[in-house]
């Protein structure tokens, strides 16, 4: 009774039952929002698919250019990107593209509407690059997979295109490979004279080798060679691997062994994670152990941190394993200065002298710059170069060509002392 008392006294108290209402309607909107964000969570999960794409991830700068190019033209909040394209005649000019800015953008792809979301991280930095963390999140409606294949598979056929006929070349960033510089144009390597026969038994065994996953995998062997260029400076070693990385459409990976901050678990990773078809170089291999031995007596502060071992480099060579060929090129000015276990059969393949002009690399060259029916003054040519009993590199021919571009071939054949003007002895 007393219960039925007070509940009827609050009930028609205003001060109360004014109170009650608020509540009723606080909790009816906390259980409407409640309900809404559920429903948010279950529609994103059902009825969204979404891809994020982390800027460590090698689509990454496919898809932003991707984004740029076929999506998010229209939209009005843009980052630029600067960059630098190389004529054929060596000209550079500059072009800015539009990136969609960090935030969200939408585009319509086949009809699919899409959200593109880029976030950077101001407090996470990308420790291998030192960037701020990045990523691109795609959203769509519906459940189908298929349509980020589909972009990603566009996104890197349309980076393949701006490549194509073209030699990429990658540096080390942090543990990571990089693009650097401009993609180069394949330069044949006919235009690299070498001696007889030398570039067609190189290229040959490369392509054999390319060719023949089955007959090392068969054999449980590494399916990796190992290439060794050596001779005087100015002979054609790197231009030869850079054209012959063209010739078989791969990829150079150029790392500098004397480089600071590279150590035997970065060299380690860095040549098991180079891109796929690419070649490794290792340029002047003599000179990463004699300059560190030379700084060792220097005593500096970090000597002997950071810094690759030459046991470190030679478990790295034997440790190179991949589903995909891997060849690794070296070249060295002095053949003599390198250690017995770093040229041995598994580490180095094949071993090739590039040398100072043979009489038939004087010929060629002279055909290839006054043109090939200049045969019997290329001889005349050849003889009298070799008759002076001086070496002398495809470089300092190619200067001197460069010199006569415009002489009638006599005068160049008559003018061969000029070669050897001004060459420090
Ligand atoms: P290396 O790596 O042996 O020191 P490079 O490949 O750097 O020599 O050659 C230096 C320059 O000389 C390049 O511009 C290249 O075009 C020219 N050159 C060198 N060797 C040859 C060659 N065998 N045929 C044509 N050009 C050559």
């Amino acid at each position: 009774m007393m219960w039925a008392d007070l509940f009827s006294s609050l009930s028609q108290n205003p001060y109360f039952s004014a109170g009650f209402g608020l509540f009723g309607v606080g909790a009816g909107a906390a259980i409407l929002r409640k309900g809404l964000q559920g429903g948010v969570i279950l529609f994103r999960r059902h009825l969204m698919i979404t891809l994020e794409v982390p800027c460590r991830d090698k689509s990454y700068q496919w898809l932003l250019k991707w984004i740029t190019l076929r999506g998010a033209r229209k939209t009005q909040h843009l980052s630029v990107e600067t960059s630098f394209l190389q004529n054929d005649n060596g000209q550079i000019n500059t072009s800015f593209d539009f990136i969609p800015s960090i935030g969200k953008h939408l585009f319509q792809y086949r009809g699919n509407w899409i959200q593109v979301e880029r976030t950077r991280e101001q407090q996470t930095l990308d420790i291998q690059m030192g960037v701020p963390w990045e990523s691109v999140t795609l959203t769509a409606l519906g459940r189908n997979k298929q349509i980020y294949f589909e972009i990603l598979e566009d996104a890197r056929q349309l980076a393949l295109q701006s490549t194509e006929g073209k030699t990429i070349m990658y540096t080390a960033m942090g543990a990571e490979w990089r693009p650097f510089g401009h993609p180069r144009r394949r330069r044949p390597t006919s235009s690299v004279v070498l001696d007889n026969g030398i570039s067609q038994k190189i290229i040959a065994d490369c392509q054999d080798f390319i060719n023949n996953s089955s007959w090392y995998t068969q054999r449980g062997i590494p399916y990796r060679r190992g290439y060794l260029l050596y001779g005087p400076p100015g002979c054609g070693k790197s231009s030869f691997i850079t054209a012959l990385a063209g010739e078989l459409q791969y990829g150079i990976c150029l790392l500098n062994l004397s480089e600071r901050g590279l150590t035997d678990d970065r060299l380690n990773h860095l040549l098991n994670a180079a891109p796929e078809q690419s070649i490794i170089l290792l340029e002047d291999i003599d000179a990463a152990f004699v300059s560190r031995e030379s700084s060792v007596t220097q005593k500096s502060a970090y000597d002997g941190l950071n810094r690759i071992t030459f046991s470190g480099l030679l478990n790295c060579l034997d440790g190179v394993a991949s589903t995909e060929a891997r060849i690794v090129f070296m070249t060295t000015n002095y053949l003599e200065r390198l250690d017995p276990a770093l040229i041995r059969p598994g580490r180095i393949d094949l071993k090739e002298y590039i040398g100072h002009c043979t009489h038939f690399q004087l010929k060629e060259m002279f055909k290839k710059f006054y043109g090939p029916h200049e045969n019997t003054k290329a001889n005349e040519f050849a003889d009298r170069v070799i008759s002076f009993h001086h070496p002398v590199s495809p470089a300092q021919i190619q200067g001197f060509f460069m010199k006569h571009k415009s002489s009638c071939p006599q005068t160049v054949v008559n003018s061969c002392e000029e070669i050897w003007e001004n060459v420090p002895n």
